[in-house]
């Protein structure tokens, strides 16, 4: 059985071979850090966390990255309107140092309470800023750049496979042309640099710009991911992701920049996960309808049991964001865990036949759904002993991470000491109002592992992710 992934580049299914396996380099593009990722969100870094499990389950090594955005994502996806992270700094009063820090830390933190396996880094935008710019500067040299008054600009026409990968009708776009091109010579060409303007506004944070033009300025929002692939990666990976938004705008640009640049593709195989919506519209900060990990823990929904629900559908469709649905996520959810708090006997053998149906599963694009219901029929299996069952679901878990082995262990570990009075340090912070310091403390709580509730009967102590 050879696994099969949906390649966007071809709308097909194909058969996944790495470049120089074992190894097998993957990117998933990452949040943008201006303000708390929502669960629509999280979905894009489950999918990846569980695509990076399919591939160890099948004798790869993922070297895996995902980027922070922390500069140049701009309003409009136009290269228009302010930079999302100046917003947020001047909207909380606080240095863009300061937003960053707190809303990627806060992303870290959701990740590991999804069992989402760490990547091997995290790189910021920021930090890649001379990559950006050596790479504007080699498109430049060879003349498919441009400037405007406002910023160094990607001539796509130069580039003429640009419509291929999102299947883009240009022409159609420039008939129906209806907003202000401004100065740019096309409706696809796109921003790799911005100049900082001399309004008085003033950016944070901004730099030298490329090509020894004597402006202040700062990436645009696509540079950074095709520097930081080639800085971290090199030219060509075997896998990026995105969510499916990222087609025509962002990875379409993407693969311009870097095919430009570096006369090789950037990626062989591009997957992307769809949307999470709430009644029929897409989740987004903009529309006003997300919510948080922490607002799903608050209503009873532990992480974990988001994790099962999002597993329960194939990440390719569409999901439905409902209280009832992640309720009975939930439920199915607490069955499971409880099966194995209540079947603690090691030493079962894990059965052939079952783990073959569930690699059959997994390897076809990742049909988790299937793998999912492949538990059910094991548990009801009057055939099969309940250690068996339990080796045969460990093993499934390696890919489905659903911290099933954690959970045993951890359901009923004792309070450590030094945690118990972070416990009661956050009780007094909560009964002196201070909320800072209630937060801090709860901050501090999730590094020792563990999640803490209020309810009207006081502070709940959970270990993380369980309920
Ligand atoms: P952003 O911070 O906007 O760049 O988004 C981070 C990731 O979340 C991207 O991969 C998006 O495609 C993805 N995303 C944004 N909104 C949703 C949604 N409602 N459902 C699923 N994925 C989403
Ligand atoms: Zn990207």
């Amino acid at each position: 059985m050879t696994l099969k992934l949906y390649n966007t580049r071809s709308r097909s299914l194909e058969a996944f071979i790495p470049i120089a396996a074992p190894k097998v380099t993957m990117y998933n593009c990452g949040p943008t850090v201006y303000n708390y990722v929502h669960v629509g969100n999280l979905r894009a870094y489950v999918f990846a966390d569980v695509l990076r499990r399919v591939l160890t389950a099948n004798g790869y090594e993922v070297a895996q990255v995902i980027n922070i955005t922390d500069v140049g994502h701009l309003v409009s996806d136009q290269d228009e309107g302010d930079d999302k992270i100046e917003i947020g700094a001047r909207r909380e009063g606080k240095t863009a140092e300061e937003i960053i820090a707190l809303y990627s830390d806060a992303f870290y933190g959701d990740l590991a309470r999804l069992n989402i396996l760490p990547a091997l880094s995290y790189p910021r935008a920021t930090h890649y800023i001379n990559e950006q710019k050596t790479m504007i500067e080699a498109l430049a040299k060879k003349g498919y750049t441009y400037l405007t008054s406002d910023g160094i600009y990607f001539d796509t026409s130069r580039f003429p496979e640009y419509a291929n990968f999102a299947h883009l009708d240009v022409a159609g776009m420039k008939a129906g042309l209806r907003v202000d091109m401004g100065e740019k010579m096309n409706p696809t060409d796109f921003a790799l640099w911005k100049f900082s303007s001399d309004g008085n506004k003033k950016r944070e944070q901004e730099w030298d710009s490329p090509l020894s033009i004597a402006r202040k300025g700062f990436p645009g929002w696509h540079i950074e991911c095709s520097a930081i692939v080639k800085a971290l990666l090199g030219d060509t990976i075997d896998i990026h992701t995105g969510g499916i938004d990222h087609i025509p705008v962002h990875h379409t640009n993407e693969i311009a920049q870097s095919f430009c640049a570096n006369n090789a593709p950037l990626a062989r195989f591009w997957l992307h996960s769809a949307f999470m919506n709430v009644d029929g519209e897409k989740m987004s900060k903009s529309l006003g309808n997300t919510y948080r990990l922490g607002d799903l823990y608050e209503r009873g929904i532990p992480p974990l049991a988001f994790r099962y629900w999002l597993l329960t559908a194939h990440y390719r469709t569409q999901v439905n964001f409902t209280w009832e649905a992640l309720a009975g996520a939930q439920t199915a959810y607490n069955r499971l865990t409880n099966f194995m708090v209540e079947n603690q006997a090691e030493g079962g053998v894990v059965l052939p036949r079952y783990v073959e149906e569930f690699h059959a599963a997994i390897d076809d694009d990742l049909n988790t759904a299937s793998a999912v219901a492949l538990i059910w029929t094991l548990l009801k299996d009057t055939a099969v002993s309940p250690r068996e069952k339990r080796a045969t679901i460990l093993e499934f878990d390696k890919v489905l991470g659903l911290g099933l082995l954690y959970v045993v262990e951890r359901k009923h570990v004792p309070v450590p000491d030094e945690v118990q009075s972070l416990i009661e340090a956050r009780r007094l912070a909560r009964e002196a109002k201070d909320w800072t310091e209630a937060d801090r403390l709860r901050d501090m709580l999730a590094e020792q592992g563990f999640d803490i509730k209020d309810t009207p009967t006081g502070q709940e102590i959970t270990p993380l992710g369980l309920h």
